[in-house]
């Protein structure tokens, strides 16, 4: 039965406190609604810093670059910086790179994801956007495979247009062309009950068209925690995983061997928790971070 952390007993708290060194934090839900600190936050955050907790954050979100995280944490007056982020986007570049890859790389996902690719040096392929398509079969000169693309990346693509995805799926029709999807979430929620569609669907469609599986760059893919695993170096049995998502975050901590903390400030309700299967549910929760600090005063 998943316990509320800030009702139980002192000694229990501190018996939790003491069983993991470093913490990792998924971002948007936990840290930040929007660009903006969840009130309580930051204090919690100081408050583990003084305890000498190691602290990185694991997020899905691909729309930031480097330079972005760290105008945010600047903004919010939060001590971390773009190094201690790892986002899918990052994990792209370094997958690539360990393959030596040296090909162009043709991005579904956002403008900010290709501007990254660009500032780490990836190569990414200049796609012209479909001016008209007045006939269905205009789509076979439009959607022609390059040669010199071998890499598909996928994630959320506010652009994404019929012509983008007959090419893109075309493209990959050539089983040595990287297939790589970033978030895999079939939804992302907006509050008040809105929810849009996700990069899953992106994905799933591309699968479809391809015949073919993508290799998946976040949570809760546990490759996505091999490139967390290189960069950090981090004992999984002594590190603490703090997420708002049933999904992508508690299903990525049980699989990667971290301890979970569910947080409710984000995509997850208290009657989500739940109903969550028992494989992954956490063993505590908090309803934000913020009630880690009051809860010990
Ligand atoms: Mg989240």
């Amino acid at each position: 039965m998943v316990k509320n952390l800030s009702q139980v007993s002192r000694n229990e708290i501190n018996q939790f406190l003491n069983s993991f060194d470093n913490i990792l934090f998924d971002c948007d839900g936990v840290i930040l609604l929007g660009e903006k600190i969840i009130p309580g936050v930051k204090e919690a955050i100081e408050y583990l810093q003084a305890k000498d907790k190691g602290m990185k954050l694991i997020t899905n979100n691909s729309f930031r670059t480097e330079s972005d995280w760290d105008s945010v944490f600047e903004n919010v007056d939060l001590d971390f910086r773009s190094e201690d982020v790892v986002f899918p986007t990052k994990a792209v570049v370094t997958y690539l790179q360990q393959l030596k890859f040296d090909k162009k790389v043709f991005v579904v996902g956002p403008p900010r994801m290709r501007k990254q690719f660009e500032e780490s040096g990836l190569d990414v392929y200049k796609y012209k956007p479909c001016e008209q398509l007045r006939e269905l079969h205009d789509i076979k000169d439009h959607a022609l495979d390059d040669p010199e693309i071998g890499a598909v990346v996928v994630d959320l693509d506010f652009n994404l247009t019929y012509a983008k995805l007959v090419k893109a799926g075309i493209v990959l029709k050539r089983p040595d062309v990287h297939f790589i999807l970033c978030a895999s979430d079939k939804t992302v929620p907006l509050g008040d009950n809105f929810k849009t569609i996700g990069s899953g669907f992106i994905g799933e469609t591309l699968e479809m068209i391809s015949g073919r599986r993508p290799i998946v760059l976040g949570k809760p893919s546990s490759l996505y925690n091999n490139i967390v695993q290189d960069k950090f170096n981090l004992n999984p049995e002594r590190t603490l995983f703090v997420g708002d998502s049933l999904i992508t975050d508690m299903l990525f901590a049980t699989r990667c061997g971290y301890q979970k903390l569910l947080v409710l400030s984000g995509t997850t309700s208290y009657q989500d928790m739940m109903n969550c299967p028992k494989d992954f549910a956490p063993k505590y929760y908090l309803n934000s971070l913020a009630d880690l600090k009051t809860s010990l005063n």
